[in-house]
């Protein structure tokens, strides 16, 4: 938490919004709400990512590239930013764009097989809850594509603008585990979140992440529900 200057008011402002945001040390009275939650019978959560997560984004932003601003990016990126690194910021923009319309996405945005099946049999156990990077106009159409491959509970959407880590930060406490493909966002689910379990499917920018005693890497959609499973005893 940064530390504050000012007057006392000012102060007291400041450690009153961490404390209600669980960024404060100690105490978090959302942290215990959430906990009270659990207690009196809600479902834990189960934080799902969507890009790379839910289908292959890698091979999806290749042909997005390529078509939308004619570069050939590498199609085995080694780290998350590569692809990026390999366009300028309009590039990037224009692809992002390009790979987030209607047609394209019915086109190239196709699930890995089983996932929604495992998420299916999840909903029964936990409240299943879609956080992504993606922007807030791409809302629609992603819960479109949610519905359309019969994935569990597609209105319970977050398109949180580039980084969901404050919207999962307030669901400590009651969220029991996490699906998502960053590194960045595997360890910040562990260390700030305090998430207890956290599932990736592995790919050619996260396969090193097997170095962390935390993170479970899965080759398919079933080896993760099975891991899943198991992690829930
Ligand atoms: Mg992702």
């Amino acid at each position: 938490m940064r530390p504050v200057r000012g007057n006392s008011q000012a102060r007291l402002r400041v450690h009153s919004q961490a404390i209600w945001a669980g960024n404060a040390p100690g105490v978090s009275l959302r942290y215990w709400l959430n906990r009270l939650r659990v207690k009196l019978g809600a479902k834990r959560i189960l934080v799902v990512d969507i890009d790379s997560t839910l289908y292959p984004f890698i091979p999806m932003f290749v042909v997005a590239a390529r078509e939308a601003v004619g570069v050939d990016i590498s199609p085995e990126p080694r780290t998350f930013h590569q692809p990026f690194d390999e366009l300028t910021r309009e590039q990037i923009q224009a692809s992002l764009e390009y790979c987030n319309g209607e047609d394209f996405m019915d086109q190239h945005h196709i699930p890995f097989e089983g996932a929604a099946e495992a998420l299916r049999d999840l909903a029964e156990k936990f409240e299943v809850r879609y956080y992504t990077d993606r922007p807030d106009r791409a809302f629609a159409l992603t819960r479109r594509w949610l519905r359309k491959h019969g994935f569990p509970n597609p209105n319970r959407l977050y398109t949180c603008n580039g980084d969901k880590r404050a919207a999962v930060v307030a669901l400590r406490g009651r969220a029991w585990g996490i699906l998502d493909d960053k590194p960045y966002t595997t360890v910040w689910a562990h260390y700030e979140a305090r998430i207890p379990h956290i599932f990736t499917i592995r790919n050619s920018t996260n396969w090193n992440l097997d170095d962390l005693p935390f993170v479970h890497l899965s080759d398919t959609w079933n080896e993760l529900e099975l891991e899943l499973l198991k992690r829930l005893g």
